[in-house]
């Protein structure tokens, strides 16, 4: 085997390369790039792509890739693992969720929602076009990490994918339990707007993991709802090494976690006016069941401090997996890209993994 260029970077069997991929030259001359990683195995197989920070202030997941390209061991390996630290290096500068300067004059903010990019477009669907084109034909599983956001007290925890019919969805299906994470969200596909939804149209398993630290099922709490933490970079680790064990890339087994559930019906539950946002809940229920009209936040007026709004719990049984939690409130706008709470419809749950009413 000789060198070979995956996902934009020439490297040789049994090597790690880094390289930049280049998307555009701002007026002044900033360069705008795409940075990858690329862990080449000794034997041919399948390549294992993971991509962070397609929202600027996410970035707490970037750790999951530092410590896999620690861990990895390239002549351990079959196939290869790209990793992209930062899709979007303009949303990130400014750590906020789009980029200001698509924001500003672009037509479009989110890279999210830009899917498979346009070489006309501006910067972020430049970016999303090279990535389409230079990085993604080379992948064969892909996942898009997303998650906590330290500065604006967002996290959340699942793992979401399109549901298709067919070998690709079985294929699909599989990989998401495999990843092991408590809380797996099983979706119609959507359009074809996001990465995993485009991924998925180019036939290609692929999945937006939501990342936080995790408390637990409330199956496995003790009585007085307290949990164990589960730090996300562990999770997210462990659920791309699982991968690489189903997919052959590393030996040894996936480790599975006691209980998981398989997820439909989801909500975000987003505030009518915007204001200051006083949590109820906080990071440590996310995973817990509660019940319809449960408050989640409340929003005053940060001038006369009156109730402007009420977030409430919109299904018989809500399973929590995303909040905004700082204290003593959060700076809330209405509606819009980064919403107050997210919950699944519980009635919409089965068990795949240690189904307690079973015990
Ligand atoms: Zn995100």
């Amino acid at each position: 085997m000789d060198m070979k260029t995956i996902a934009g970077i020439e490297v040789r069997p049994g090597e790690r390369r880094y390289g930049e991929i280049p998307v555009t030259t701002m007026a002044a001359g900033h360069r705008i790039h795409i940075p990858v990683h690329v862990i080449r195995g000794v034997e041919e197989g399948p390549v294992v792509g993971v991509v962070a920070v397609q929202h600027g202030h996410e970035f707490s997941v970037i750790n999951i890739q530092k410590q896999l390209l620690e861990q990895l061991d390239p002549s351990q390996l079959r196939g290869a693992v790209v990793c992209v630290p930062i899709i979007n290096a303009v949303a990130f500068e400014w750590a906020s969720r789009g980029g200001w300067s698509d924001g500003l004059w672009g037509p479009h903010g989110d890279i999210g929602r830009l899917w498979p990019g346009n070489p006309q477009g501006w910067l972020a669907e430049k970016i999303a076009h090279v990535f389409s084109t230079q990085v993604l034909p080379d992948i064969d599983v892909l996942f898009d990490f997303h998650g906590d956001a330290p500065h604006t007290r967002f996290t959340d925890h699942y793992i979401g994918y399109g549901a298709v019919d067919g070998e690709l969805g079985e294929r699909t299906a599989n990989i998401g339990r495999i990843f092991g994470m408590e809380i797996v969200l099983r979706r119609p596909l959507g359009g074809t707007n996001t990465l995993s939804g485009y991924a998925m149209s180019q036939g290609k398993p692929a999945f937006g993991v939501e990342l936080g630290d995790f408390w637990g099922l409330d199956v496995e709490r003790a009585p007085d709802g307290s949990g164990k933490r589960k730090p996300l970079t562990e999770v997210g680790v462990r659920g791309i090494t699982n991968v690489l064990k189903h997919l052959d890339m590393v030996e040894g087994e996936p480790e599975l976690p006691a209980y998981q559930v398989e997820v439909g019906g989801f909500a975000s539950v987003a505030p009518a006016h915007g204001g200051l946002m006083i949590p109820e809940v906080t990071r440590k229920d996310i995973g817990r069941i509660f019940p319809r009209d449960h408050v989640l936040g409340r929003i005053i007026s940060p001038y006369t401090f009156e109730e402007l709004d009420i977030l409430q719990a919109p299904y018989e049984e809500n399973l929590l997996v995303a909040v905004r939690d700082a204290e003593p409130f959060t700076h809330m706008q209405p509606g819009g890209g980064d919403l107050g709470f997210s919950v699944v419809d519980w009635s919409s749950a089965t068990w795949t993994i240690g189904n307690p009413s079973n015990v």
